[in-house]
């Protein structure tokens, strides 16, 4: 399953009518201004025009639709009124999710704050968890079980993902995602977005087929691949341990074939939706680039089939 973040300029539903006109499989959305800690509450109108929309196309009650959380929520903070601020953006963001029919909520899982690691200190995805990311992991788990509390029997799951590590960001080590998922009081509404190109910049080499099956199976061993509920398929522009969050064109960063490969042909993962959050620009023959990208993993599943 393949898709994308498609905008929602001019009302929700117009990211699903694009989706659907490109041939895809799935979408990501933000369902209000992510930059924003206020959000007009959803329109009855709207929330009806979208799932209506949903129904038409044999959507609804199925896992194509994921939501990203807004960028300002930090459940790791320290500051007991910044994280409080933060629950309730969280809540807020499940709550339309929950309204919209949205299955999965990709969510950051935070950032420790207090000490910063050295400028370019590459991440020790080797060592074990250390004390500072250790408070800051707890403080998710409190934030997630307060959410959870607050809205007993919601559906959607809130699914955690991968990080490059800049600054004090914590999700950058499969152990930290392993260990949020192990402590929660309900570990069914957690599940994980793994993004191609923040694990390489965070240190995970997938470029051979070799590589790429050993850091499956790591995250198998550390968090449990089938807790993935969404792929965000990005190349990287920054090489493996950079730190560096920038996203380049499938095939066209440091990633590697194989990457992807190793996921589009893993019989495990073919229901689970990728998605694109590279640029949305056209090529020089005037191809939208989410359409090309889309074609290039479409045709590396397929050379599975074949093979298998
Ligand atoms: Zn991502
Ligand atoms: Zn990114």
């Amino acid at each position: 399953m393949f898709g994308s973040h498609l905008s929602i300029a001019g009302g929700m539903v117009n990211a699903l009518t694009a989706a659907s006109a490109q041939g895809m499989d799935c979408v990501q959305v933000f369902t209000k201004n992510q930059r924003q800690w206020k959000a007009k509450p959803l329109v009855d109108e709207d929330v009806d025009l979208w799932i209506s929309t949903l129904k038409g196309m044999g959507w609804d009650e199925t896992n194509r639709i994921v939501s990203h959380n807004s960028y300002l929520v930090n459940m790791a903070s320290p500051d007991a009124t910044s994280r409080q601020k933060s629950i309730a953006l969280q809540l807020e963001e499940i709550e339309r999710c929950e309204q919209l029919h949205i299955p999965f909520l990709v969510s950051h899982p935070g950032a420790r704050l207090g000490t910063p690691r050295k400028r370019g200190e590459p991440n020790a995805l080797d060592t074990p968890i250390s004390e500072d990311e250790l408070g800051g992991l707890k403080r998710i788990v409190d934030s997630l079980d307060e959410i959870h509390a607050s809205l007993p029997g919601y559906k959607t799951i809130t699914c955690l993902e991968t990080t490059v590590g800049s600054g004090t960001n914590l999700g950058y080590d499969f152990k930290h995602l392993g260990w949020i998922r192990e402590h929660v009081q309900e570990p069914a509404r957690v599940g994980f977005c793994f993004d191609t190109c923040h694990i390489t910049a965070g240190g995970y080499d997938m470029s051979t087929p070799t590589r790429a099956k050993k850091v499956l199976d790591t995250f198998d061993h550390e968090a449990g691949t089938q807790h993935i509920k969404v792929f965000h398929f990005n190349d990287s522009v920054g090489d493996v341990g950079s730190r560096l969050d920038r996203h380049a064109h499938i095939g066209e960063g440091t990633c590697g074939k194989s990457c992807f490969r190793s996921i589009v042909q893993h019989p495990a993962f073919v229901d689970v939706p990728k998605i694109l959050e590279t640029s949305k620009e056209e090529n020089s023959k005037g191809e939208l680039m989410d359409v090309v990208n889309i074609a290039k993993l479409r045709k590396m599943a397929k050379t599975a089939k074949k093979h298998r």
